[in-house]
């Protein structure tokens, strides 16, 4: 099933082609950030060298260019995640300013009694945010546990939704086991329970044909930079219903109607969340990262991905002294493990010293290390650029490691 040319696709990464130390990159933290091809550099060098100007201002044909260019971005992203409107569709420096958004506006609408749910796998962004984000309001913060393996356990999630629950905010996919959450059946049961619904899309965006009207959830949010685009721009997409009256976040130029000494009114959408010069090159940047994704056969792309993870879950299995941390039945290709006697940091140490690049640690999930009583894990993954013989290169590698460090 694996019809993907991958040394055309490696082709267009410069940054494949470099060594570390003399030995050659094994690129193993897409989950971190994804490599970018030469069609998102060059479309960014492009934007600069051609047509840079503020948007949405000018009386020139330079910002009349820039502005089409950036608002055509918005129209790429628009049609990527299948959005009615491309009004729905904010631009944002990432998923932890999308989330940030949503949670600042909750927090002005949050009651004591109220209640929020999100689970024990989240990442930093969708914990914190919405933990302070209840400690502001007085509502109170609910966790739905997961199972040994890492999979949710969509009966606590049940139970612990209840009337008083007016936002469920859940990761699509987590960073750090690779779970993939069936976030269409739980929005499907929040929303029947009247609560809002976010989404935390950062894993979810680069590995699935993500469809925001499918999903039926009120918000989804990403970042561009783990979707082969430029760090510094993501996307906060909302129902137009929810959106329109949504808390402004920041005020400034760009999301007024009119303004005089003493008071303001605020500007449609998308523009109404949009204060100040956005990231013209990095919406740009981003919007050919989504062409470039779009050309690839994402079913192909995922029965990759599923290969490279099988992989990994074979040659781990056979590897005495490896843990595997996080095993549910639907997951992506992310590979996080421990070592009997090896400490998470010095694997990546002695990894990186053979040119294999995965990141260690607690993934920016604290609380989820806790809760699986793990001091971090080392973690190795995947995207539609790795090879099986990369693959073998990382074990070849761990095999190194074990006998340096146990
Ligand atoms: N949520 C998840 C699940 C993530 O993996 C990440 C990035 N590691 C984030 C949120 C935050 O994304 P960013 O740092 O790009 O804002």
């Amino acid at each position: 099933p694996d019809s993907l040319n991958l040394e055309a696709i490696r082709a267009q990464f410069p940054i494949l082609h470099r060594q570390i130390d003399g030995k050659p990159l094994v690129y193993l933290d897409n989950a971190a950030t994804t490599q970018k091809p030469v069609a998102v550099i060059q479309a960014i060098t492009d934007f600069y060298t051609q047509c840079n100007a503020n948007v949405h201002r000018g009386a020139h044909q330079l910002a009349d260019e820039a502005t089409r260019r950036f608002e055509q971005a918005r129209d790429t992203v628009a049609s990527f995640i299948h959005a009615a409107n491309r009004n729905e569709v904010i631009w944002t420096s990432g998923t932890t300013e999308a989330i940030n958004i949503v949670a600042h506006g909750m927090a002005q609408r949050l009651q004591p009694r109220d209640e929020v749910l999100v689970t024990e796998m989240e990442h930093h962004a969708n914990l914190v945010t919405w933990q302070q984000a209840c400690l502001r309001s007085g509502a109170s913060l609910k966790i739905v546990p997961i199972d040994d393996n890492g999979a949710l356990n969509t009966e606590a999630f049940s139970r612990l939704l209840t009337e008083r629950t007016r936002m469920v905010a859940l990761p699509h996919v987590s960073n750090a086991l690779g779970t993939i959450n069936p976030i269409k059946a739980l929005t499907a049961e929040a929303k029947a329970k009247g609560a809002l619904v976010l989404i935390d899309g950062a894993q979810g965006i680069a590995h699935g044909a993500v469809d925001v009207i499918d999903i039926g959830a009120d918000f989804y949010v990403f970042s561009g930079h783990k979707l082969f685009g430029p760090t510094g721009v993501g996307v906060l997409w909302g129902k137009a219903e929810v959106l329109h009256n949504w808390p402004v976040w920041q005020t400034g130029g760009e999301m007024i109607a009119e303004v005089s000494y003493q008071t303001a009114t605020w500007g449609e959408l998308p523009n109404r969340l949009e204060a100040g010069t956005p990231n013209i090159a990095g919406a740009i940047g981003l919007a050919a990262a989504i062409d470039w994704f779009q050309q690839l056969d994402i079913k192909a792309v995922q029965a990759h991905e599923r290969a490279l993870l099988a992989h990994a879950t074979k040659l781990g299995q056979a590897f005495a002294g490896l843990q595997m941390v996080g095993t549910a039945p639907d997951k992506i290709g992310v590979f996080s493990f421990l070592l009997q006697g090896c400490h998470p940091a010095d694997i990546g140490f002695i990894l990186d010293r053979q040119g294999i690049a995965i990141r260690t640690g607690s993934h920016c999930a604290q609380p989820l290390m806790q809760r699986l009583g793990l001091p971090g894990t080392a973690r190795a993954s995947f995207s539609v650029y790795n090879t099986l013989d990369e693959v073998d290169a990382l074990f070849l590698a761990l095999h190194k490691t074990q006998q340096m460090l146990a």
